[in-house]
């Protein structure tokens, strides 16, 4: 039976980095993943890579490109002939961006003496972890540690159930090769509204369905305001407090009743895409024998030390309650490799940054307003206008702006004040809240994808 110091379950961000780290460390250690790309091909890069962060951020600088040159290049003096779209060539521009980075996820596991192993893992308890491969092939390997970083999937709405064709989840949404005339979406969060955009700028008249009666419940009241209104001039017909009742498929449209304020009512789209929300992959694990306990939503609670119920059993990422992105993952990737090598492991969840990538882009970090009122926390507010800042004017993004919230300084002003919370409306946003969070964090985390985490 083959022995590693350390075992990991799932490639994503949150495995792939922890392994990495870990065999930088000096560790040997094996990775099993069993993601099937749409190549038919055994992949890395879990979630994020495959049908997550990468592809949706390429369809939204594909769909970006488009707009900009039907609406926006008039202003710089730009004038351009009849623009037409390829919707499958962006597609395949996608997946060819997809393949690059689960390649050099590849590349980077032989570097560093990983081994892979393709397959379907199963905790077996005392350190032992059953493989089986896609074409039946059981072996069993043991190691001093492992990590469970399984990771997420969609959350299935019972009454509009997925058929991959008219009824689609993210993934799937990912893959349209035609424009949708009429798009639903059911469910205005961060996935639902990046979605909606690539595809209202590329001409769908896109209904977002939410059954909360708040907009962007996590963000401060302000700026989800001044989102709410802007991505409503951009054409998304945004229903807050519509609870979607059912969902029918015929003569190749879908009917699609809900309840709201206005009582029960129905809608009809080309197509749907259910986005509310992920939850963890846990079932099918072994969790129970190995003796590592699941909460009531099949999350998996961990210490400190990302150390589960089980002694030399952790988790990571999604599969562990949090901010459910990839920054998050890899934060806590490294520090649970690190922690295992027994150095330093910490991550301040309070500085882990949230953007949406959509125009303009949506971004926080920390506490907001709304949070210290309610905890009691002084505070005192700035906000910097980007009417001010050269390049925001320069990238016709001056109606942005950056309130940040700080602790209240008494008297020594010479320091820089403690920021307890920050959001960002515009462009480049990532680097405002590097500004904002950098000096608290032991390390600053960059959200993913940004250029600046290179
Ligand atoms: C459309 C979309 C857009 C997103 N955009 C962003 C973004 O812009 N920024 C951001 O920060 N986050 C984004 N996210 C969220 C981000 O993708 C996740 O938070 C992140 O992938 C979580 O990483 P993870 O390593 O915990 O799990 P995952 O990436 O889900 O990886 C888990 C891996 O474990 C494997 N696995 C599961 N069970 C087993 C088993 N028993 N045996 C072997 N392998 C197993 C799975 O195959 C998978 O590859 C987005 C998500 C979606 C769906």
């Amino acid at each position: 039976m083959d022995r590693y110091d350390l075992l990991v379950i799932g490639a994503g961000p949150g495995g792939y980095v922890a392994a990495i780290r870990a065999a930088q460390l000096g560790m040997r250690v094996a990775c099993v993943e069993r993601w099937i790309g749409k190549d038919g091909k055994p992949a890395l890069g879990g979630t994020c890579l495959n049908v997550g962060c990468i592809p949706s951020k390429a369809l939204l600088e594909s769909s970006e490109q488009y707009h900009r040159a039907r609406h926006g290049l008039g202003a710089h003096g730009i004038t351009v002939g009849e623009v037409s779209i390829d919707p499958a060539a962006m597609v395949a521009r996608k997946d060819r961006i997809v393949a690059q980075f689960t390649g050099g996820i590849k590349g980077l596991f032989t570097k560093n003496g990983i081994a892979w192993l393709q397959g379907t893992a199963r905790l077996l308890g005392d350190g032992q972890v059953q493989v089986t491969a896609t074409d039946g092939a059981v072996q069993t390997v043991a190691a001093q540690h492992i990590l469970i970083a399984t990771g997420s999937r969609p959350t299935p709405l019972s009454v509009a159930p997925v058929d991959g064709e008219h009824i689609v989840d993210s993934a799937g949404a990912l893959d349209f090769t035609a424009v949708p005339a009429r798009l639903g979406i059911i469910g205005a969060g961060v996935i639902g509204l990046e979605l909606g955009s690539v595809w209202s700028r590329l001409g769908s008249q896109v209904t977002l369905l939410e059954a909360l009666p708040e907009f962007l419940p996590a963000a401060d009241r302000a700026i989800a305001a001044i989102a709410r209104k802007e991505f409503t001039a951009q054409g998304l017909d945004i229903r807050l407090g519509a609870k979607v009742t059912g969902a029918q498929v015929a003569a190749g449209q879908v009917a699609v009743d809900f309840e709201d304020a206005a009582g029960a009512q129905q809608a009809q789209f080309d197509r749907l895409i259910v986005a509310v929300g992920r939850q963890p992959v846990t079932d099918d694990l072994g969790l129970d024998a190995a003796g590592v306990s699941r909460d009531e939503r099949g999350f998996i609670p961990v210490d400190g030390r990302f150390q589960t119920s089980a002694a030399g059993v952790y988790a990571i990422g999604d599969v562990v309650r949090g901010p459910m992105l990839a920054h998050r993952a890899s934060e806590d990737g490294i520090a649970v490799a690190e922690g295992i090598a027994g150095q330093h492991c910490h991550v301040d969840y309070g500085t882990i940054p949230w953007i949406i990538y959509t125009w303009p882009e949506i971004a926080w970090v920390g506490r907001t307003e709304q949070a210290l009122k309610a905890e009691g926390v002084p505070y005192v507010t700035g906000v910097f206008p980007f009417q001010a800042n050269g390049r925001a004017r320069a990238m016709e993004a001056a109606q942005a702006a950056c309130p940040c919230r700080n602790r209240p300084r008494a008297g020594r002003t010479h320091h820089r004040p403690t920021r307890l919370g920050a959001d960002c409306r515009g462009g480049g946003g990532d680097g405002v809240l590097r500004q904002c969070r950098g000096h608290r964090a032991h390390r600053a985390c960059p959200p993913d994808p940004v250029g600046s985490a290179a």
